[in-house]
């Protein structure tokens, strides 16, 4: 079965904020869109996450992000892989972490499931490290990435949200990282949403026009992922960049693949709206039929609407 929204985008993926609290405190995080205040303790339960994940395979969602907060502040974290990599009709499990406790869990996860990893790391500059993320942990984080390329989780992916006068300066260094540890690296375009407001947004958003002029010039190949038709760029050295420029980019939503579920256990249709969010995990809680779930995912489709047309 395949998912298509009223605007013909093919919907794959489940992306899905298994927490809300977190161990560090990025200057810039969005929250994946949230605007609850971080660690209520309303985390969803694993069953709970489990039967949403069934449904939306059920209905063709083949592929599950897992995100947070921190996922890996999860206690139950790897069970929750190991149950959700079980489905029926589950491709691929992958996750997003800040990597500070993932030298601990990167041959576990492998083992029951995950298949790739993306791992925030902004800078390699210590200092830096320090005022974005608010602790000295770069190194912890470093010997994270380290593990997961030992374990296989490839492609491990090294998320950079490019920040002005922080890490803008940062691109070589990091293209240089990612070809030492053999992972590709993905920069991403600093977001305004939720708890980002427009005081954040002017100091650091930077437009990735001069990172993208660099790639053109030294890259010896260009191509575009069918998700949010992001460009990859393949570098002389073997590395891979890979941009993510959402904002005010009607072609990123055109290819928009993906439905949320929030650490509330709600159905997102969208990052930047709150207006149109469908509570899936009330109506598990009050023993709704696996055909009602399906009708709730599917009300959560019909209000998917390009943000940027
Ligand atoms: N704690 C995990 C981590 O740090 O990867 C997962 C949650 S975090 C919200 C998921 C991804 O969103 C990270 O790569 C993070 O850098 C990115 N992100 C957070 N705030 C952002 C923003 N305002 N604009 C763009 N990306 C952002």
């Amino acid at each position: 079965m395949s998912l298509v929204d009223d605007y013909g985008r093919r919907l794959t993926t489940l992306r899905i904020a298994v927490t809300d609290k977190c161990n560090l405190r990025c200057i810039y995080c969005h929250r994946e869109g949230e605007n609850y205040s971080v660690g209520m303790n309303c985390d969803v339960d694993i069953d709970e996450l489990v039967s949403i994940v069934s449904i939306g395979a059920e209905l063709g969602l083949s592929r599950v992000k897992i995100t947070g907060g921190e996922p890996l502040l999860r206690k139950d974290i790897v069970d929750l892989i190991y149950r959700i990599s079980s489905l029926d009709g589950i491709e691929e499990v992958s996750m997003t972490t800040n990597g500070v406790l993932l030298s601990n869990y990167a041959y576990k996860l492998k083992e029951v499931g995950l298949k790739r990893i993306n791992i925030t790391v902004n800078t390699i500059n210590k200092e830096t490290y320090r005022i974005i993320t608010g602790f000295d942990l770069l190194d912890r984080v470093l010997d994270g990435v380290k593990s997961a390329v030992d374990a296989g989780l490839t492609p491990v992916k090294i998320n950079m949200v490019l920040l002005k006068d922080l890490n803008e300066d940062d691109i070589p260094n990091m293209i240089g990282y990612a070809a030492n540890v053999g992972a590709v690296l993905q920069v991403i375009e600093f977001e305004k949403v939720g708890v980002v407001d427009n005081e954040l947004y002017d100091k650091f958003h930077v437009s990735l026009d001069r990172v993208e002029i660099l790639l053109s010039r030294i890259a010896i190949a260009k191509y575009c992922r069918s998700s949010h038709a992001r460009p990859r760029y393949v570098l002389p050295n073997g590395v891979i960049v890979e941009l993510v420029k959402p904002m005010h980019n009607p072609t990123f939503c055109k290819y928009c693949d993906r439905l949320r579920v929030t650490s509330r256990g709600e159905l997102k249709p969208c990052l930047l709206r709150y207006d149109n969010h469908v509570n899936i995990v009330e109506a598990i809680r009050c023993g709704a039929s696996r055909e009602d779930l399906k009708k709730l995912f599917l009300l959560a489709i019909a209000r998917r609407k390009p943000y940027f047309e």
